[in-house]
């Protein structure tokens, strides 16, 4: 039987499909699977069920020669060096729309709760300084109407485009081609963050896109303008978005991602009240979760019965289709 190393829990009901298959050992430790630990357990291995926190370079897979597929818990595939695995034979499943409306959703909460002030509306009434009403205190932009800013209109980008129509909110957006969005409009990036109310950051994280927010971004948008980060937090450069909150460049961020993770408590970003940090759970939902668990079992499953994945990743290696050569097991016939 080929064998398979899952990073982290899954659902034992969810795991079923993959256990008839092959021999799986899940990794059952509280800690992430220390990289030392990770080599190990893929020694000899023909799959891993692999997570985003997991690193995924050429140093490991020059020590995991037996490996022939990967199939990540995620839609973002930034933590795998996709053409080394390419190179090394190996292909690559993940995760895609399955979780497209969770973070849409999770997008447009943060989006809500930035411009609405929540976290510091819910500061003042536990501190016990909530006074007498006031029709002057503590006012904000409206989310209705607003200008909303897509940076990357994917999947995810079109799901919170569909959620900005009901709030009658103009939507601009970035994308490297045109996009079929009833009413959005295509600018460049520098337009888009000039003319928005709030921008949200939807595109993968890739040497192109690392940074891609930095000080002269941040500098460009309204000083009323909120900034989120659905996506990755290295898209963001931390430093100056510390530097334009510290002086009021912007008018709040709401960042389900970050750069690093976890942030530290005493991280600068953590002091301003109008930033809102939440712990990277924009996908976090049931449903989601056993979706994306289940994705990733179908696509091994797949590789293993010599099938399409369901959720192959373009640029990895080409699956091998087609039934096993006679006589051979689907781990011998892998090495072939
Ligand atoms: P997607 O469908 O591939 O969409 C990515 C979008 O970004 C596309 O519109 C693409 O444009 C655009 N893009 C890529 N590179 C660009 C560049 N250099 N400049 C401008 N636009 C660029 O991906 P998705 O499913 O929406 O997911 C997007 C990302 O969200 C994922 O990669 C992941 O990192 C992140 N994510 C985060 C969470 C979370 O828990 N916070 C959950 C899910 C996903 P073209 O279509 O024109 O190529």
């Amino acid at each position: 039987m080929p064998r398979v190393f899952v990073s982290d829990f899954i659902p034992g009901d969810l795991l079923e499909p993959l256990e008839t298959l092959a021999e799986v050992e899940v990794w059952a430790g509280k800690e992430r699977v220390p990289r030392e630990t990770l080599l190990e357990r893929l020694s000899g291995c023909d799959g891993w069920l692999s997570m985003l926190s997991d690193t995924i370079d050429v140093e490991l897979l020059d020590s995991t020669p037996t490996l022939r597929v990967i199939s990540q818990m995620s839609v973002g595939v930034d933590n795998i060096d996709v053409d080394a695995c390419r190179d090394h034979g190996i292909s690559v499943g993940h995760t895609p729309d399955v979780l497209t409306e969770t973070t849409a959703d999770t997008a447009f909460a943060l989006i809500g709760a930035a411009v609405r002030r929540l976290p510091e509306g819910e500061a003042i009434v536990k501190s016990g300084a909530w006074g007498p009403w006031d029709p002057w205190h503590f006012l904000s932009g409206d989310l209705h109407g607003a200008t909303l800013g897509i940076v990357g209109m994917g999947r995810i980008g079109q799901a919170i485009a569909r959620r900005a129509r009901g709030f009658n909110m103009p939507v601009l957006y970035t994308a490297r081609t045109t996009k079929d969005v009833p009413g959005a409009i295509r600018l460049d990036l520098v337009g888009l963050l000039e003319r928005a109310d709030i921008v949200v950051i939807a595109v993968p994280l890739a040497v192109e896109t690392r940074g891609m927010i930095g000080r002269a971004e941040l500098g460009m948008m309204k000083e009323t303008a909120i900034l989120v980060n659905i996506a990755r937090g290295p898209i963001v450069d931390a430093d100056a978005l510390v530097e334009a909150l510290a002086k009021g460049e912007i008018g709040g961020a709401a960042l389900d991602v970050t750069d690093p993770e976890p942030l530290p408590p005493d991280h600068p970003l953590l002091q301003f009240p109008n930033c809102l940090v939440v712990p990277h759970i924009g996908s976090a939902t049931i449903p989601a979760r056993r979706a994306m668990a289940s994705l990733a079992v179908a696509n091994l499953v797949a590789f293993l019965r010599r099938e399409p994945m369901p959720a192959w990743l373009d640029g990895s290696a080409e699956q091998p289709f087609g039934d096993y050569p006679a006589s051979s097991s689907p781990s011998e016939s892998s090495d072939s």
